[in-house]
């Protein structure tokens, strides 16, 4: 089974992890950009963080044979800081405009302020511009409401719903969004949010089109095996192994093939590893071992 993450902030996560994630299958990963657990008070942060995710995280990644993109935006939570938030806006074009970015996100609603709804359609603009589609984060709290609000930015700014993918939802919204053509992303987490069970339920109720299944694994408890844990579920439960296929390869794989930047074929290859290699003067490598 091909394995592709599309939704793993791996820049919190140890090389144990993506050891772990290459064994149990896992060839891709999209990295979007979020919050870091605490706001950041400068721009600069931001752009030294955009160009880890397009530079050193990448690297890293191939390191362990997994092939890594990224997603670029102002995260909801960061939306609310109203100074700051212009001057991101201002430089995300330099990056949507570079090769590893498959998207513009995780862009979306938090507390579902004005704030936020502003900059979800300022960037989505942006992604119309650059011809990306849109990472989408629903907000824990009131996610029904936040979902509705959400489709209705994105009608009221004419983005292409196809080119939209709606994250983190769950049996109350996956119905609202499969009415749309936006795509439905599902983050399986240990304790909260979806779990493998009830997923497996899910695709059972509604088939596969336009289904798509992440671990969202970060800096809290999160774990960054969900997907290949829920593709075991999902056969436990009698689903076939070509359904499976559909959610956890092809169709993140279309919804992000359609950013231009995704060489879908020689995604299936691993990328060599070659631990001597550095990324400017750095390597994985440590000590003796260098
Ligand atoms: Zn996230």
């Amino acid at each position: 089974m091909k394995i592709f993450d599309p939704h793993i902030h791996m820049t919190s996560r140890s090389t144990d992890d993506y050891e772990a994630m290459a064994r149990a299958g896992i060839l891709a990963i999209v990295e979007p950009a979020f919050w870091l657990g605490q706001p950041r008070t400068h721009v600069g942060s931001f752009v030294d963080y955009f160009n880890s995710l397009l530079g050193w995280e990448r690297f890293r990644a191939s390191q362990f044979g997994i092939r890594h993109f990224c997603t670029i935006g102002l995260n909801p939570k960061e939306a609310n800081n109203p100074k700051l938030s212009e001057e991101v806006l201002a430089m995300l074009p330099r990056f949507l405009a570079k090769d590893g970015v498959v998207a513009v996100g995780e862009i979306g609603f938090d507390d579902q302020t004005d704030e936020e709804e502003a900059c979800l359609h300022r960037q989505m603009e942006l992604a119309a511009e650059f011809n990306l589609p849109v990472l989408i984060h629903t907000p824990h709290r009131d996610k029904k409401r936040g979902t509705i609000r959400t489709i209705e930015v994105v009608r009221r700014a004419g983005f292409p719903e196809e080119r939209v993918l709606i994250d983190h939802n769950n049996e109350e919204t996956l119905p609202i969004v499969l009415e749309t053509k936006c795509w439905a992303g599902h983050t399986i987490y240990p304790n909260t949010k979806m779990d493998e069970q009830r997923m497996a339920a899910l695709v059972k109720k509604y088939g596969t089109d336009r289904i798509i299944v992440n671990s969202a694994a970060d800096w809290g408890i999160s774990d960054p095996l969900k997907v290949p844990k829920t593709i075991a579920v999902m056969r436990e439960q009698g689903i076939p192994d070509e359904q499976i296929q559909t959610i956890v390869w092809d169709n993140p794989v279309a919804f992000f093939a359609q950013s231009g930047r995704l060489d879908v074929a020689g995604l299936e290859q691993r990328p060599a590893i070659d631990r001597a290699q550095k990324f400017e003067t750095n390597s994985v490598l440590r000590g003796d071992q260098r």
